[in-house]
C-alpha cells in the first residue's frame, strides 16, 4: 500500500503532517490526486480546538481541508458519470443521499451529513477519496486554484448573495473582507448590485476597491454610518451581508438596512445582540443565516464566473505545498492573507 502525505488540525494550533495509506476506492467513489486545497476561516475552530462544523466527531482526527479541486486518478466500478482525466472540485457535504434536503441538493443540510475535512477526510493531502455524486466538474481553462475557490469561498458568497436578492437596483452591504467578503464583493457586483464593503484593515479595503467595490468603509470611523446613507441615497441599503461574524457589524448593518431589506449572517458567531424593536420590527427585515451553497447552484456558479469573466485566483494572494502547513495556516490566522491555498 502507498503512502502519501496529509495534514492533520489536532488542535492547540498544533499542525501536523502525517503519513497515511493513499485510499481505497468503493465502488461509487473516485480517487483524486489533489492540486489545489484553500485553507478556510472555518478551519481555524480545529486549529484551535473549537470546531464549529461537524459537531462533537469533529476533533481533528480526519484529514482537514474541504475546498479541494484536483484530477480524477482512480474510479469506482459504479461509477459511470466520470472518468479518469476529469478536473473536478469537490462539494463538501456527503449526505445520506435520500432525504428531502439531500434530494434537493442541499446535502449540508442532511441530518446524517458528513462534512469534507472535519468529520470525513478532505483535500489537505496528496488524494483524497470521495463518493462520485460530490464531483462538481469544472471547465478545461479553470485552473484548480480557481475550482477550489469556486466552492466555498465564491459558492458560498453567491449563494448568499442570491438569498438576499441582489440585482440591478441592488445597494448591498458587506461587512469583512477576508476571503468570504472578497468572494461576496465580486459575486454582488456581477450579479448587478451596487456594493459598499466594510473592514477596519486597509489593506483589505483596498482590495476589495480592485475586486470592484463602489465604496469601501472603515466600519470603526464615526462617519462610516452616514457614508453608507449618502451611498444609498438616503434610503439606506437593499440587502447586507456579514461575513465579520462581529456583534459590532450585525447593528451596523440592521441599522443600515432600508425597511424590507434582507441581510445574511455568514460569519461564525455562537452569540450576538441586536435590537429587535427598532431594527427588525419596525422595519419588517429579512434576517437569515447563510452557509455553502446547494449542489445544484454550481451549475449557476461556473456560468457566473464564465459570463463576467471572474478570475477568482485573484483571491489566493498566498499558496503553499503542504509541508509548509504550519506558516500557512499561521499566516492565515493572523490575517495576513486573503485566500491560502496548497497547490502541488
Ligand atoms: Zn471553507
Ligand atoms: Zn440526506
Amino acid at each position: 500500500m502507498s503512502q502519501m502525505q496529509a495534514v492533520f488540525l489536532p488542535g492547540n494550533k498544533q499542525v501536523e503532517i502525517r503519513s497515511i495509506p493513499v485510499p481505497e476506492v468503493g465502488p461509487d467513489d473516485v480517487l483524486l490526486e489533489m492540486h489545489a486545497s484553500c485553507i478556510c476561516r472555518s478551519d481555524l475552530s480545529l486549529y484551535y480546538g473549537n470546531a464549529v462544523v461537524g459537531g462533537g466527531d469533529a476533533t481533528g482526527g480526519f484529514v482537514c481541508g474541504h475546498e479541494p479541486a484536483g484530477t480524477v486518478v482512480a474510479t469506482g466500478k459504479g461509477v459511470t458519470e466520470f472518468a479518469v482525466g476529469d478536473r473536478v472540485a469537490v462539494y463538501l457535504a456527503i449526505g445520506c443521499g435520500v432525504c428531502a434536503h439531500c434530494r434537493r441538493g442541499d446535502m449540508h443540510l442532511c441530518p446524517k451529513w458528513k462534512c469534507l475535512g472535519f468529520t470525513y477526510d478532505g483535500g489537505n493531502a496528496e488524494f483524497i477519496r470521495v463518493p462520485a455524486r460530490n464531483l462538481l466538474k469544472v471547465p478545461g481553462d479553470m485552473s484548480a486554484v480557481a475550482a477550489a475557490i469556486s466552492t466555498d469561498a465564491f459558492g458560498t458568497l453567491f449563494s448568499a448573495c442570491r438569498k438576499v436578492g441582489v440585482n440591478g437596483l441592488s445597494r448591498i452591504g458587506i461587512w469583512g473582507l477576508g476571503p468570504m467578503g472578497s468572494a461576496g464583493v465580486l459575486a454582488a457586483k456581477a450579479l448587478g448590485g451596487q456594493v459598499v464593503a466594510l473592514d477596519p484593515i486597509a489593506e483589505r479595503r483596498e482590495f476589495a476597491s480592485k475586486l470592484g467595490a463602489d465604496l469601501v468603509l472603515d466600519p470603526t470611523d464615526p462617519q462610516a454610518a452616514q457614508a453608507i446613507r449618502e451611498f444609498s441615497g438616503g434610503e439606506g441599503l437593499t440587502g447586507a451581508i456579514d461575513c465579520s461574524g462581529n456583534t459590532a457589524a450585525h447593528n451596523m448593518a440592521l441599522d443600515a438596512l432600508a425597511p424590507l431589506g434582507r441581510m445574511a449572517f455568514v460569519g461564525e458567531n455562537a452569540q450576538t445582540t441586536i435590537r429587535p424593536s427598532d431594527q427588525l420590527i419596525r422595519k419588517q427585515l429579512t434576517v437569515f443565516g447563510s452557509w455553502y451553497f446547494g449542489i445544484n447552484e454550481y451549475q449557476d456558479i461556473l456560468a457566473t464566473l464564465s459570463t463576467h469573466r471572474i478570475d477568482l485566483e485573484r483571491l489566493a494572494t498566498h499558496t503553499f505545498r503542504l509541508d509548509e502547513a504550519e506558516t500557512a495556516f499561521r499566516l492565515f490566522d493572523q490575517r495576513e492573507t486573503e485566500k491560502a491555498v496548497f497547490v502541488r
